[in-house]
Protein backbone atom coordinates (compact mmCIF):
# COMPACT_ATOMS: atom_id res chain seq x y z
CA UNK A 1 0.00 0.00 0.00
CA UNK A 2 1.21 3.21 -0.61
CA UNK A 3 0.51 6.83 -1.47
CA UNK A 4 0.09 8.32 -5.43
CA UNK A 5 -0.63 11.46 -6.85
CA UNK A 6 -2.40 10.84 -10.70
CA UNK A 7 -2.31 13.41 -13.04
CA UNK A 8 -3.56 13.62 -16.15
CA UNK A 9 -3.95 16.51 -18.97
CA UNK A 10 -5.87 17.73 -21.18
CA UNK A 11 -6.27 15.21 -23.78
CA UNK A 12 -7.25 12.47 -21.21
CA UNK A 13 -9.74 14.68 -19.65
CA UNK A 14 -11.18 16.12 -23.16
CA UNK A 15 -14.54 14.77 -23.02
CA UNK A 16 -17.13 12.58 -20.57
CA UNK A 17 -16.24 9.84 -22.38
CA UNK A 18 -12.54 9.98 -21.41
CA UNK A 19 -13.52 11.28 -17.93
CA UNK A 20 -15.11 8.17 -17.06
CA UNK A 21 -12.17 6.40 -18.45
CA UNK A 22 -9.43 8.51 -16.04
CA UNK A 23 -12.00 7.55 -12.69
CA UNK A 24 -11.34 3.79 -13.99
CA UNK A 25 -7.99 4.52 -13.53
CA UNK A 26 -8.48 6.00 -10.07
CA UNK A 27 -10.65 2.97 -9.27
CA UNK A 28 -7.59 0.76 -9.67
CA UNK A 29 -4.94 2.17 -8.01
CA UNK A 30 -8.22 3.02 -4.97
CA UNK A 31 -9.04 -0.72 -5.14
CA UNK A 32 -4.89 -1.69 -4.54
CA UNK A 33 -4.80 -0.21 -1.38
CA UNK A 34 -3.62 3.19 -2.38
CA UNK A 35 -3.94 6.86 -0.99
CA UNK A 36 -4.36 8.77 -4.11
CA UNK A 37 -4.64 12.30 -5.19
CA UNK A 38 -5.19 13.26 -8.36
CA UNK A 39 -4.28 16.34 -10.18
CA UNK A 40 -6.37 17.41 -13.86
CA UNK A 41 -5.38 20.15 -16.68
CA UNK A 42 -8.45 21.81 -17.78
CA UNK A 43 -10.15 19.36 -21.10
CA UNK A 44 -8.27 19.60 -24.56
CA UNK A 45 -8.28 22.82 -26.09
CA UNK A 46 -10.04 24.67 -23.60
CA UNK A 47 -6.90 26.79 -21.99
CA UNK A 48 -6.60 28.41 -25.37
CA UNK A 49 -9.64 29.54 -25.74
CA UNK A 50 -10.19 31.23 -22.70
CA UNK A 51 -6.65 32.84 -23.13
CA UNK A 52 -8.57 34.08 -26.94
CA UNK A 53 -11.43 35.05 -24.76
CA UNK A 54 -8.98 37.13 -22.73
CA UNK A 55 -7.18 38.93 -25.94
CA UNK A 56 -10.40 39.58 -27.59
CA UNK A 57 -12.13 41.00 -24.48
CA UNK A 58 -8.70 43.43 -24.79
CA UNK A 59 -5.47 42.88 -26.27
CA UNK A 60 -3.69 44.52 -23.16
CA UNK A 61 -5.51 42.90 -19.85
CA UNK A 62 -4.96 42.83 -16.49
CA UNK A 63 -2.97 39.80 -15.69
CA UNK A 64 -5.02 38.95 -12.25
CA UNK A 65 -7.81 38.79 -14.32
CA UNK A 66 -6.42 36.55 -17.05
CA UNK A 67 -5.41 34.23 -14.08
CA UNK A 68 -9.43 34.27 -13.07
CA UNK A 69 -10.53 33.57 -16.35
CA UNK A 70 -7.66 30.75 -17.47
CA UNK A 71 -8.04 29.00 -14.15
CA UNK A 72 -11.54 28.12 -14.88
CA UNK A 73 -11.24 25.32 -16.80
CA UNK A 74 -9.41 23.00 -14.40
CA UNK A 75 -12.26 23.92 -11.82
CA UNK A 76 -14.74 22.23 -14.38
CA UNK A 77 -12.61 19.19 -14.63
CA UNK A 78 -11.78 18.38 -10.97
CA UNK A 79 -15.79 18.74 -10.29
CA UNK A 80 -16.53 16.53 -13.29
CA UNK A 81 -14.00 13.41 -12.39
CA UNK A 82 -15.25 14.20 -8.68
CA UNK A 83 -18.86 13.07 -9.80
CA UNK A 84 -17.52 10.53 -11.98
CA UNK A 85 -15.39 9.03 -9.05
CA UNK A 86 -18.68 9.00 -7.29
CA UNK A 87 -20.74 7.93 -9.73
CA UNK A 88 -18.68 4.58 -9.35
CA UNK A 89 -18.59 4.17 -6.46
CA UNK A 90 -15.53 6.03 -5.13
CA UNK A 91 -15.44 8.57 -2.23
CA UNK A 92 -14.77 11.39 -3.96
CA UNK A 93 -13.79 15.71 -2.99
CA UNK A 94 -13.01 18.53 -5.63
CA UNK A 95 -10.27 21.04 -4.46
CA UNK A 96 -9.53 23.95 -5.55
CA UNK A 97 -5.54 25.51 -5.34
CA UNK A 98 -7.18 27.96 -2.82
CA UNK A 99 -8.95 25.32 -1.00
CA UNK A 100 -6.11 23.12 -0.36
CA UNK A 101 -4.28 26.09 -0.29
CA UNK A 102 -1.47 26.24 -2.46
CA UNK A 103 0.24 29.26 -1.92
CA UNK A 104 1.92 31.12 -4.81
CA UNK A 105 4.15 33.71 -5.52
CA UNK A 106 2.21 37.13 -6.77
CA UNK A 107 3.59 36.96 -10.64
CA UNK A 108 0.29 35.84 -12.58
CA UNK A 109 0.39 33.83 -15.25
CA UNK A 110 3.36 32.56 -13.98
CA UNK A 111 3.58 32.22 -10.58
CA UNK A 112 5.77 29.89 -8.43
CA UNK A 113 4.63 27.64 -5.75
CA UNK A 114 5.79 28.69 -2.71
CA UNK A 115 4.33 26.52 0.41
CA UNK A 116 1.32 24.06 0.34
CA UNK A 117 -0.31 22.29 3.19
CA UNK A 118 -1.39 18.65 2.86
CA UNK A 119 -2.52 17.75 6.15
CA UNK A 120 -6.35 17.73 5.39
CA UNK A 121 -5.90 15.58 2.38
CA UNK A 122 -3.57 13.15 4.16
CA UNK A 123 -6.47 13.24 6.97
CA UNK A 124 -9.15 12.29 4.80
CA UNK A 125 -7.12 9.43 3.45
CA UNK A 126 -6.88 8.47 6.75
CA UNK A 127 -10.60 8.67 8.10
CA UNK A 128 -12.50 8.00 4.65
CA UNK A 129 -10.61 6.68 2.34
CA UNK A 130 -11.05 9.56 0.23
CA UNK A 131 -9.69 10.64 -3.13
CA UNK A 132 -8.38 14.12 -3.46
CA UNK A 133 -9.03 15.52 -6.86
CA UNK A 134 -7.23 19.04 -7.50
CA UNK A 135 -7.51 21.54 -9.93
CA UNK A 136 -3.98 21.77 -11.63
CA UNK A 137 -2.21 25.03 -12.97
CA UNK A 138 -3.55 27.14 -9.88
CA UNK A 139 -2.80 28.58 -6.91
CA UNK A 140 -3.87 31.25 -4.09
CA UNK A 141 -1.30 34.23 -3.67
CA UNK A 142 -1.53 34.34 0.21
CA UNK A 143 -1.12 38.99 0.52
CA UNK A 144 -3.80 39.67 -2.50
CA UNK A 145 -6.03 36.71 -1.64
CA UNK A 146 -6.11 36.35 -5.37
CA UNK A 147 -6.02 33.05 -8.22
CA UNK A 148 -2.97 32.58 -9.60
CA UNK A 149 -1.58 30.27 -12.69
CA UNK A 150 1.62 28.48 -13.38
CA UNK A 151 2.08 29.16 -16.56
CA UNK A 152 1.18 27.35 -19.33
CA UNK A 153 1.91 23.15 -19.09
CA UNK A 154 1.83 24.13 -15.40
CA UNK A 155 0.01 21.19 -13.90
CA UNK A 156 2.43 19.18 -14.34
CA UNK A 157 4.17 21.26 -11.27
CA UNK A 158 1.12 21.09 -9.43
CA UNK A 159 0.90 17.24 -9.67
CA UNK A 160 5.05 16.97 -8.81
CA UNK A 161 4.27 19.59 -5.75
CA UNK A 162 1.24 17.93 -4.52
CA UNK A 163 2.98 14.68 -4.56
CA UNK A 164 6.15 16.29 -2.09
CA UNK A 165 3.14 17.92 0.03
CA UNK A 166 1.63 14.71 0.67
CA UNK A 167 4.73 12.75 0.86
CA UNK A 168 4.00 10.59 -1.96
CA UNK A 169 5.68 7.53 -3.06
CA UNK A 170 5.46 8.75 -7.09
CA UNK A 171 4.05 11.26 -9.29
CA UNK A 172 2.27 9.43 -11.73
CA UNK A 173 2.05 11.21 -14.95
CA UNK A 174 -0.32 10.18 -17.51
CA UNK A 175 -0.67 12.09 -20.90
CA UNK A 176 -0.75 11.20 -24.45
CA UNK A 177 2.50 9.21 -24.90
CA UNK A 178 3.52 6.72 -23.62
CA UNK A 179 6.39 7.94 -21.97
CA UNK A 180 10.00 9.87 -22.81
CA UNK A 181 11.93 9.05 -25.86
CA UNK A 182 15.62 9.21 -26.98
CA UNK A 183 14.29 12.25 -29.28
CA UNK A 184 11.18 13.06 -30.93
CA UNK A 185 9.91 9.64 -32.83
CA UNK A 186 7.78 11.89 -35.36
CA UNK A 187 10.84 12.85 -36.71
CA UNK A 188 13.20 9.65 -35.60
CA UNK A 189 10.75 6.74 -36.16
CA UNK A 190 13.95 4.42 -34.76
CA UNK A 191 13.57 6.57 -31.65
CA UNK A 192 13.26 4.52 -28.20
CA UNK A 193 11.23 4.82 -24.92
CA UNK A 194 13.75 5.33 -21.82
CA UNK A 195 12.65 2.94 -19.13
CA UNK A 196 14.61 5.12 -16.66
CA UNK A 197 15.82 8.88 -16.75
CA UNK A 198 18.05 10.91 -14.33
CA UNK A 199 16.22 13.93 -13.35
CA UNK A 200 19.56 16.04 -14.62
CA UNK A 201 18.71 14.38 -18.26
CA UNK A 202 15.13 15.24 -18.15
CA UNK A 203 15.38 18.58 -17.22
CA UNK A 204 17.92 19.60 -19.82
CA UNK A 205 15.76 17.31 -22.46
CA UNK A 206 12.50 19.13 -21.38
CA UNK A 207 14.58 22.57 -21.23
CA UNK A 208 16.04 22.01 -25.14
CA UNK A 209 13.02 21.45 -26.83
CA UNK A 210 11.01 18.23 -25.77
CA UNK A 211 7.61 18.70 -24.87
CA UNK A 212 6.69 16.10 -22.27
CA UNK A 213 6.80 18.04 -19.10
CA UNK A 214 6.67 21.55 -17.81
CA UNK A 215 10.44 22.10 -16.89
CA UNK A 216 9.46 23.35 -13.63
CA UNK A 217 8.54 19.98 -12.60
CA UNK A 218 10.86 18.72 -13.47
CA UNK A 219 12.87 20.89 -11.15
CA UNK A 220 10.73 20.34 -7.96
CA UNK A 221 11.49 16.66 -8.66
CA UNK A 222 14.45 16.71 -8.56
CA UNK A 223 15.13 19.04 -5.47
CA UNK A 224 12.40 17.08 -3.59
CA UNK A 225 13.76 13.78 -5.16
CA UNK A 226 9.94 12.66 -6.14
CA UNK A 227 9.96 10.25 -8.83
CA UNK A 228 7.60 11.17 -11.31
CA UNK A 229 6.41 8.35 -13.44
CA UNK A 230 4.94 9.37 -17.12
CA UNK A 231 2.99 6.56 -19.30
CA UNK A 232 0.07 6.41 -21.32
CA UNK A 233 -3.48 7.71 -20.57
CA UNK A 234 -4.65 5.63 -23.07
CA UNK A 235 -3.98 1.91 -22.07
CA UNK A 236 -7.24 0.28 -20.87
CA UNK A 237 -7.70 0.61 -17.08
CA UNK A 238 -8.24 -3.03 -16.66
CA UNK A 239 -5.30 -4.11 -18.88
CA UNK A 240 -2.88 -2.70 -16.39
CA UNK A 241 -2.04 -4.84 -13.39
CA UNK A 242 -1.11 -1.99 -10.34
CA UNK A 243 0.90 -4.95 -8.65
CA UNK A 244 3.09 -5.08 -12.00
CA UNK A 245 7.04 -3.52 -10.93
CA UNK A 246 7.06 -1.07 -13.43
CA UNK A 247 4.40 -1.07 -16.62
CA UNK A 248 4.57 1.23 -19.48
CA UNK A 249 6.01 4.24 -19.28
CA UNK A 250 9.63 6.85 -18.32
CA UNK A 251 10.34 6.78 -14.38
CA UNK A 252 11.95 10.11 -13.71
CA UNK A 253 14.67 9.31 -11.05
CA UNK A 254 17.79 10.28 -9.27
CA UNK A 255 20.59 8.92 -11.45
CA UNK A 256 22.02 6.37 -8.73
CA UNK A 257 18.55 4.11 -9.59
CA UNK A 258 19.85 4.31 -12.94
CA UNK A 259 21.43 0.79 -14.05
CA UNK A 260 21.92 1.39 -17.83
CA UNK A 261 23.95 3.83 -18.62
CA UNK A 262 24.56 5.36 -21.93
CA UNK A 263 26.95 8.37 -22.55
CA UNK A 264 24.04 10.28 -24.15
CA UNK A 265 20.51 9.25 -22.96
CA UNK A 266 18.74 12.03 -25.71
CA UNK A 267 19.05 13.87 -28.95
CA UNK A 268 16.27 17.49 -28.12
CA UNK A 269 15.66 19.82 -30.70
CA UNK A 270 13.79 23.15 -31.00
CA UNK A 271 12.82 25.87 -33.68
CA UNK A 272 11.32 28.04 -31.34
CA UNK A 273 14.92 29.96 -31.16
CA UNK A 274 15.53 32.94 -33.32
CA UNK A 275 19.21 34.45 -34.24
CA UNK A 276 19.91 38.12 -33.44
CA UNK A 277 23.16 39.36 -35.16
CA UNK A 278 24.50 43.00 -33.54
CA UNK A 279 27.19 43.82 -36.73
CA UNK A 280 30.37 46.61 -36.36
CA UNK A 281 29.87 46.87 -31.94
CA UNK A 282 32.93 48.37 -30.59
CA UNK A 283 35.69 45.85 -28.70
CA UNK A 284 36.21 47.33 -25.66
CA UNK A 285 34.86 46.46 -22.01
CA UNK A 286 31.27 47.43 -21.52
CA UNK A 287 29.55 47.15 -24.78
CA UNK A 288 28.42 43.15 -24.13
CA UNK A 289 26.52 45.07 -20.95
CA UNK A 290 25.06 47.37 -23.00
CA UNK A 291 23.32 45.00 -25.67
CA UNK A 292 22.07 41.87 -22.63
CA UNK A 293 21.35 44.54 -19.78
CA UNK A 294 18.18 46.41 -21.78
CA UNK A 295 17.16 42.92 -22.56
CA UNK A 296 17.48 41.52 -19.10
CA UNK A 297 15.76 44.76 -17.97
CA UNK A 298 13.00 43.80 -20.62
CA UNK A 299 12.59 40.30 -19.18
CA UNK A 300 14.06 38.40 -22.62
CA UNK A 301 15.45 35.26 -21.92
CA UNK A 302 19.33 35.00 -24.04
CA UNK A 303 20.40 31.51 -24.68
CA UNK A 304 23.76 31.26 -27.09
CA UNK A 305 25.99 33.88 -27.65
CA UNK A 306 28.85 33.72 -29.71
CA UNK A 307 31.48 37.32 -30.08
CA UNK A 308 33.73 36.90 -33.02
CA UNK A 309 37.38 37.31 -32.64
CA UNK A 310 37.81 41.11 -33.98
CA UNK A 311 40.29 41.50 -37.50
CA UNK A 312 40.72 44.78 -36.83
CA UNK A 313 41.27 44.81 -32.56
CA UNK A 314 38.32 47.35 -32.68
CA UNK A 315 35.35 46.02 -33.95
CA UNK A 316 33.57 43.05 -33.79
CA UNK A 317 30.15 41.05 -33.95
CA UNK A 318 28.29 39.67 -31.28
CA UNK A 319 25.51 36.94 -32.43
CA UNK A 320 23.51 35.36 -29.74
CA UNK A 321 19.44 33.76 -29.27
CA UNK A 322 16.00 34.18 -28.30
CA UNK A 323 12.76 32.31 -28.01
CA UNK A 324 11.03 33.22 -31.16
CA UNK A 325 8.52 34.80 -29.55
CA UNK A 326 10.70 37.75 -28.06
CA UNK A 327 11.93 38.58 -31.31
CA UNK A 328 10.62 41.71 -32.26
CA UNK A 329 10.87 42.78 -29.44
CA UNK A 330 14.18 41.92 -28.55
CA UNK A 331 15.25 43.97 -31.88
CA UNK A 332 12.77 46.99 -30.91
CA UNK A 333 14.67 47.29 -27.39
CA UNK A 334 18.42 47.12 -29.57
CA UNK A 335 16.98 49.60 -31.78
CA UNK A 336 15.82 51.46 -28.96
CA UNK A 337 19.55 51.40 -27.31
CA UNK A 338 21.37 51.57 -30.66
CA UNK A 339 22.53 55.18 -29.46
CA UNK A 340 24.15 53.59 -26.29
CA UNK A 341 25.17 49.94 -28.06
CA UNK A 342 27.25 51.88 -30.88
CA UNK A 343 26.42 49.21 -33.52
CA UNK A 344 26.37 49.58 -37.54
CA UNK A 345 23.64 46.99 -38.20
CA UNK A 346 21.42 45.08 -36.49
CA UNK A 347 19.94 41.66 -38.13
CA UNK A 348 16.98 38.98 -36.55
CA UNK A 349 16.15 35.44 -38.20
CA UNK A 350 14.10 32.80 -37.11
CA UNK A 351 15.49 30.14 -39.75
CA UNK A 352 17.57 28.47 -37.42
CA UNK A 353 17.32 25.29 -35.14
CA UNK A 354 19.05 24.36 -32.33
CA UNK A 355 19.67 20.52 -32.07
CA UNK A 356 21.18 19.23 -28.40
CA UNK A 357 23.04 15.96 -27.56
CA UNK A 358 22.11 15.19 -23.76
CA UNK A 359 23.54 12.84 -21.38
CA UNK A 360 24.77 12.95 -17.47
CA UNK A 361 27.20 10.35 -18.59
CA UNK A 362 29.37 12.86 -20.97
CA UNK A 363 30.34 14.00 -17.13
CA UNK A 364 33.42 11.20 -17.42
CA UNK A 365 33.00 10.53 -21.62
CA UNK A 366 35.76 13.08 -23.38
CA UNK A 367 35.11 13.66 -26.87
CA UNK A 368 31.84 13.88 -27.35
CA UNK A 369 31.68 17.08 -29.13
CA UNK A 370 34.09 15.96 -31.45
CA UNK A 371 32.26 12.99 -32.66
CA UNK A 372 29.38 15.29 -32.81
CA UNK A 373 30.82 17.89 -35.05
CA UNK A 374 33.03 15.60 -37.54
CA UNK A 375 29.31 13.59 -37.82
CA UNK A 376 27.31 17.15 -38.81
CA UNK A 377 30.77 18.11 -41.15
CA UNK A 378 29.85 14.86 -42.94
CA UNK A 379 26.44 15.72 -43.42
CA UNK A 380 27.62 19.07 -44.55
CA UNK A 381 25.53 20.64 -41.80
CA UNK A 382 27.08 24.51 -41.09
CA UNK A 383 27.64 25.15 -36.98
CA UNK A 384 26.36 28.40 -36.39
CA UNK A 385 27.08 28.67 -32.95
CA UNK A 386 28.15 26.63 -29.90
CA UNK A 387 26.98 26.06 -26.25
CA UNK A 388 27.76 23.28 -23.95
CA UNK A 389 27.28 22.34 -20.04
CA UNK A 390 28.40 19.73 -18.19
CA UNK A 391 25.68 17.13 -19.57
CA UNK A 392 24.86 19.05 -22.93
CA UNK A 393 26.00 20.08 -26.60
CA UNK A 394 24.34 22.18 -28.35
CA UNK A 395 24.66 23.56 -32.07
CA UNK A 396 22.40 25.74 -33.68
CA UNK A 397 22.27 24.98 -37.40
CA UNK A 398 20.18 26.20 -40.68
CA UNK A 399 16.38 25.43 -39.73
CA UNK A 400 16.15 23.16 -43.00
CA UNK A 401 18.77 20.94 -41.61
CA UNK A 402 17.19 20.22 -38.00
CA UNK A 403 15.29 16.81 -39.08
CA UNK A 404 18.78 15.09 -41.06
CA UNK A 405 20.94 16.16 -37.92
CA UNK A 406 18.88 14.97 -35.54
CA UNK A 407 18.73 11.77 -37.65
CA UNK A 408 22.93 11.74 -37.64
CA UNK A 409 22.93 12.08 -33.81
CA UNK A 410 20.62 9.93 -33.08
CA UNK A 411 22.18 7.09 -34.90
CA UNK A 412 26.09 8.22 -34.13
CA UNK A 413 25.21 7.83 -30.23
CA UNK A 414 23.53 4.48 -30.44
CA UNK A 415 20.01 5.27 -29.59
CA UNK A 416 18.60 4.19 -32.55
CA UNK A 417 15.79 0.74 -32.07
CA UNK A 418 17.46 -2.38 -33.51
N1 LIG B 1 -4.51 23.84 -18.83
C1 LIG B 1 -3.22 24.49 -18.70
C2 LIG B 1 -2.57 24.64 -20.06
O1 LIG B 1 -3.15 24.24 -21.06
C3 LIG B 1 -2.32 23.79 -17.75
C4 LIG B 1 -1.94 22.38 -18.14
O2 LIG B 1 -2.66 21.72 -18.88
O3 LIG B 1 -0.89 21.91 -17.69
O4 LIG B 1 -1.51 25.19 -20.15
MG1 LIG C 1 1.00 19.36 -20.51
Amino acid sequence: MGRLVMKFGGTSVANIDRIRNVALHVKREVDAGHDVAVVVSAMAGKTNELVEWCREASAMHDAREYDAVVASGEQVTAGLLSIALQAIGIQARSWQGWQIPIKTSDAHASARILEIDGSELINRFRERKEVAVIAGFQGINPQTGRITTLGRGGSDTSAVAMAAAIHADRCDIYTDVDGVYTTDPRVVPKARRLDRIAFEDMLELASQGAKVLQVRSVELGMVHNMPIFVRSSFDKPEDIDPYANQPPGTLICSEEEIMESHVVTGIAFSKDEAQISVRQIQDKPGVAASIFGPLAEANINVDMIVQNVSDDGRHTDLTFTVQSADLDRALEVLRKAKDSIGYLDLRGSTDIAKVSAIGVGMRSHAGVAAQMFSALAEKGINIEAISTSEIKISVLIDAAYAELAVRTLHSLFGLDSR
